[in-house]
């Protein structure tokens, strides 16, 4: 595995690359991987003759006061399990590299960056376009992959690629791929190595009350009173109030008063301690 830091060492790796022919799958991650950016390599090599992965703890989509510094860097060790999962390339980039002095452009996608961790974190997912626009011109991939553990930021930059026409990757070829958990259910994240003992059992509320919530929205109990039980339960078992517990429609992300007969996800933020942890999953028919 080649790794580039600026962008010269990145052109000229792509160009090796791609002598051979054969398509580029890209997975854009911050780093501190976990088996839930390893299952994206994976899908990308299924599907790809070559894979690039990106490690960019971006601060554009850091808010103030929120956890930029703190954010666990480990290129080292993640470089190691990139290689092992057979990652031809990966791109590192320094900030300056990223943000020389002069850059004046930000991406913004109205509409479905509003809500959800959009009001909680405002100027997030400006940030999160901005650098995945970048990164997807400067890699160029035929396919890139995204986790659905990060729901709203999929839909974000599905979104993106749709309304700015992009080439590479286009809106078809930029793949979901399902949550990856630990056996209580907890959504695995970088950020989970923020909680202590206590908080990481506590945690595994998270998953079960979106579990039951679900069934119950699906034998068709009303919405707002079991997303507020919801709510409850979350805070009986240790979490703050929740930044949101939302029920909406799958693709548009529009809240939804009632489950209908479109694919709908149940999606939620919450803190336990000082770490924010969200969770999303899907409510009603599968998506056809
Ligand atoms: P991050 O490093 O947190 O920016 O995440 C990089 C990519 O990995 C994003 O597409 C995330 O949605 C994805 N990802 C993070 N956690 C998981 C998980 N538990 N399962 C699947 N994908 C994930």
């Amino acid at each position: 595995m080649q790794t580039a830091s600026t962008l010269d060492m990145l052109r000229t790796a792509l160009a090796a690359l791609r002598e051979g022919g054969g398509t580029v799958g890209f997975v854009p991650t911050m780093g501190a991987l976990h088996e839930g950016h390893l299952s994206l390599v994976r899908r990308a090599r299924e599907d790809c003759d070559h894979v690039v992965a990106s490690i960019f703890v971006n601060p554009t989509q850091f808010g103030e006061g929120e956890d930029l510094d703190a954010y666990p860097r480990q290129l080292a060790e993640d470089a190691a399990m990139l290689e092992a999962e057979g990652v031809a390339l990966l791109w590192a980039p320094t900030v300056e590299a990223m943000y020389p002095a002069g850059f004046a452009t930000s991406v913004s996608v109205a509409g479905v960056s509003a809500g959800l961790c959009g009001a909680a974190r405002p100027g997030h997912f400006d940030g999160v376009a901005t650098v995945v626009a970048k990164l997807f011109n400067q890699v160029r991939p035929d396919r890139a992959f995204f986790g659905e553990k990060d729901y709203q930021q999929l839909a974000v930059i599905r979104t993106m690629a749709r309304d700015l026409d992009l080439a590479c990757p286009q809106v078809d070829s930029i793949i979901g791929v399902p949550t990856v958990r630990e056996a209580d259910g907890l959504a695995l994240s970088s950020r989970n190595r923020y909680l202590s003992a206590d908080e990481r059992a506590a945690a595994a509320a998270l998953p079960a009350a979106m579990r039951e919530t679900i069934v119950a929205l699906e034998s068709g109990e009303p919405v707002a009173a079991t997303l507020a039980a919801m709510g409850e339960r979350l805070i009986a078992a240790g979490f703050d109030q929740p930044d949101y517990v939302t029920l909406a429609d799958a693709d548009t992300l529009a809240p939804l008063d009632a489950l209908g007969s479109a694919p709908a996800r149940l999606l939620v933020a919450a803190r336990i301690g000082g770490t924010r942890l969200i969770d999303n999953m899907a409510v009603g028919p599968a998506r056809a």
